[in-house]
């Protein structure tokens, strides 16, 4: 076999170490990661529907096990303990931390041709839910790159917790019913914590709730939360999925204050579409100096973006680094 150097890795090509086809395989196992698609052997990051297929054989932590059977039915698994190495395939592999929703893990695989780390959704520093992210040194780095945009740069997230608490704080001093919309898995039991532990009792729509016990069975408590039963309760705020609501707003509600909870509410147009509710920047996601961050803590030999903008591989080669755009 040839030295593996990084111009032998192209995007969408064979390389010794992995190969992308509609989604990344390790090689030469062909263990699919984050395939989307029904694998023999798949692992999968987290629960979040684009990563995860009803795969014969599925790699994951216990908590994404639970919520992947949740939401596909009855997929057998094989549990990655967080930091301990599995001989799978022909490969040595470590799930670590990701800190994107609770649960959520990056890929670590080391074999003779080098060392790989697979980021899937990621977010570093500390998190009231997800256990908090663990990069390693890798000769390869393929990384999730939602926000890799300069304009993505997200205020401290003590600032962020604060301007979130102010504004359901505010809202219930007005006698209005603070309605949060956010994603039903991972955003909305995040949200349920920070305002939980701050002394804010939390209803839930009913597919957010079922998710939350998912959770708490899995060990990650979430404090004063309830089923919302069609009328909002004084002093509690409401959580639901971020469709729009009824124009009548929450059902049972008369006075609703809307809040939406996303690294999105960055983006001035994102804001307009709802100009009159409040915009809380709280991500889950790696923002633009994270993923830099992320790059020179892991000093891989080339970084394979995905996902984001195209932009952010010319960002990182300015900065001196090997990246490419992985298709
Ligand atoms: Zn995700
Ligand atoms: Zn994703």
């Amino acid at each position: 076999m040839p030295e593996l150097s990084p111009s032998t890795i192209r995007p969408g090509h064979v390389s010794g170490l992995f190969a992308t086809d509609r989604g990344l395989f390790l090689l030469p196992s062909r263990i699919g990661v984050d395939v989307t698609r029904r694998q023999a052997i798949g692992f999968i990051s987290h629960a979040h529907m684009d990563h995860a297929a009803s795969h014969a054989l599925a790699l994951c932590t216990e908590a994404t096990a639970r919520m992947v059977r949740h939401r596909l039915g009855n997929v057998t698994t094989r549990v990655m303990e967080f930091g301990q190495p599995q001989e799978i395939a022909g490969h040595r592999l470590t799930a670590l931390p990701a800190g994107h929703i609770f649960g959520s893990a990056m890929l670590f695989t080391e074999h003779e041709k080098g060392s790989l780390l697979y980021t899937g959704d990621f977010r570093l520093g500390p998190s009231a839910t997800a256990q908090p992210a663990e990069l390693c040194q890798a000769d390869y780095l393929i990384m999730e790159c939602t926000f890799g945009h300069p304009n993505y740069r997200l205020p401290a997230r003590e600032v962020v917790i604060e301007m979130l608490l102010e504004t359901v704080t505010q809202a219930i001093r007005r006698g209005a019913t603070p309605v949060i919309s956010a994603y039903v898995l991972g955003k909305s039991q995040e949200v349920t914590k920070i305002l939980t532990s701050h002394g804010i009792p939390v209803l839930q729509h009913p597919t957010i709730f079922e998710i939350s016990q998912i959770y708490q069975a899995s060990g990650c408590e979430l404090g004063d939360f309830r089923l919302y039963e069609g009328r909002p309760v004084p002093g509690c705020a409401v959580i639901v999925p971020p469709k729009p609501l009824a124009p009548s707003g929450l059902p049972g509600a008369l006075h609703v204050e809307k809040i939406h909870v996303t690294g999105w509410a960055m983006d001035a147009k994102r804001r307009q579409s709802a100009p009159r509710d409040h915009w809380i920047p709280l991500s889950d996601h790696a923002d633009f100096d994270q993923l830099l961050d992320a790059v020179e803590q892991v000093s891989p030999q080339a970084v394979f973006c995905t996902h984001g903008p195209k932009s952010f591989v010319e960002e990182l080669r300015q900065r001196g680094h090997d990246a490419r755009w992985l298709a």
